[in-house]
């Protein structure tokens, strides 16, 4: 079924033994066509995973994903690769449950190695007042169906004993663990998910930037792109940290401005660090590579940007939140830094909705929490592309929640894109 070979343990002893010369490129590179059912702008994860399941559980086809650069060079590749479902709020929780699940089962669905690796996560409170809040959002993980579990100080020591608990301003006092949650190959869920989908006739297309959206009478007709038009009946917007450059191309302006959001790596060490911890006086969070790096981050970069690399000041910012946690961190060397286009909605969540232009969908507003929702957002914006309604656990995430006033603010911070 598969172009390069159905992948399994007998098949990789055979590659091994005849100088792995019987493998094919994991995807076709095709030409566009003239015109597609659907259009999905963005080869991110979110891009491929619609898709991935437009084609395998709603059964359409003649679908394209089209990408400016290569496939996986956006969030999706560049992202921290944390997953978790630990959210508090009704529209939030269902939706990244339902993600988390399909995250469990995701390598055997679409049969490719993404090392999901459910090696929990450790939210640590530093107060009594943050540990209220903590077991109100572990209440309602459990509610929900999560898993949550609320830990106390020498809980949190029997795990991980170096880090800073007398820290004089910031003593840790304890943790909110969800255990399913931990860590997946970022780039190989790109990968997997392409492989998948053009296994199921979708078109990939790279190096094909679209410039346009063409519309007739308020509907859309297609893209202008970098080889040429391309019509299209529905057209879906994946472009995550871009979204609202492409939204532009129509006129229209998105609650959403985008922020670059760093991420490091250190030196490899000895295991160390056998889940994901985060300082919850401080924006800095932490896990460990299976190569042995650190591999870390904090804050956006307070300002609005489409570049992808940061500046120093949040370098700084970031490294004085991992002194403050686990001091000896201070002693390993710093081996690469990049940045991503986050694109940060004014509540702080995401949106998968309708426009106002027929056959034109959006999704987009991850802020820096997309990859953890990469299945579930494909999932539910193949439903709204497939079936014209909303997947049930994304009723909430529509455009007029601004309009309305009805916004799933999960931090209560309001519209300021730094503090969510
Ligand atoms: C440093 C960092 C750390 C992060 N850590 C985490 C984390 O630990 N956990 C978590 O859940 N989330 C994290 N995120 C957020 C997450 O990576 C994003 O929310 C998510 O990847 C966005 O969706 P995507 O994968 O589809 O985006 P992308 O991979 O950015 O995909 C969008 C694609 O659209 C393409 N595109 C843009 N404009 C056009 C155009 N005009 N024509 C054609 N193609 C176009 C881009 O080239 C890009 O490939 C992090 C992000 C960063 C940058």
């Amino acid at each position: 079924m598969f172009g390069s070979g159905a992948y399994s343990g007998f098949r990789v002893i055979k590659e091994a033994l005849t100088g792995h010369k019987g493998w094919k490129p994991a995807w076709r590179d095709p030409e566009p066509q003239k015109s597609y059912d659907f259009i999905i702008i963005g080869g991110g994860g979110h891009g491929l995973a619609t898709a991935y399941y437009l084609a395998k559980e709603f059964r359409q086809s003649r679908i394209a994903v089209l990408e400016k650069g290569y496939l996986g060079g956006g969030n999706v590749g560049r992202n921290t690769t944390i997953i978790r479902s630990n959210y508090l709020l009704d529209g939030n929780e269902p939706f990244y449950e339902f993600s988390l699940k399909l995250w469990e089962g995701l390598e055997q669905d679409f049969n490719f190695n993404a090392m999901v690796s459910q090696r929990g996560i450790l939210n640590l409170y530093h107060s009594d007042a943050q540990r209220d809040a903590y077991t109100r959002r572990g209440n309602a993980m459990i509610l929900h169906g999560a898993d949550a579990e609320l830990l106390d100080r020498e809980q949190v020591r029997a795990m991980y004993p170096f880090l800073n608990f007398d820290n004089a301003r910031f003593p840790i006092k304890g943790g909110l663990a969800q255990r399913r949650g931990g860590t997946v190959r970022h780039d190989a869920v790109a990968w997997g998910y392409a492989r998948g989908a053009d296994a199921r006739g979708v078109d990939l297309i790279q190096n094909c930037e679209v410039t346009g959206l063409r519309t007739e009478n308020g509907r859309v007709t297609g893209v202008d792109t970098s080889r040429g038009f391309i019509g299209a009946k529905k057209v879906g917007v994946a472009v995550a940290g871009n979204s609202s450059r492409v939204m532009a191309m129509v006129d229209r302006r998105l609650p959403i401005e985008s922020h670059v959001l760093q991420a490091f790596v250190s030196e490899g060490l000895k295991p160390l660090i056998d889940g994901v911890i985060t300082y919850g006086a401080g924006h800095f969070y932490v896990s460990q590579s299976d190569k042995g790096g650190l591999v870390f981050g904090g804050d956006i970069d307070g300002y609005n940007s489409y570049a992808q690399r940061g500046n120093m000041p949040v370098v700084e910012d970031v490294a004085e939140g991992g002194m403050s946690l686990m001091p000896m961190i201070g002693r390993a060397r710093l081996l690469r830094s990049w940045g991503g286009i986050m694109d940060m909605s004014m509540d702080g969540s995401p949106i998968i909705d309708r426009t106002d232009i027929d056959g034109l969908y959006f999704n987009g507003g991850w802020c820096y929490g997309g990859f953890k929702a990469t299945p579930a957002s494909g999932w539910a914006f193949a439903h709204l592309l497939a079936t014209d309604t909303p997947h049930d656990t994304a009723r909430a995430y529509r455009f007029d929640r601004f309009l309305k006033g009805r916004m799933i603010d999960e931090k209560g911070q309001g519209a300021q894109p730094n503090l969510h």
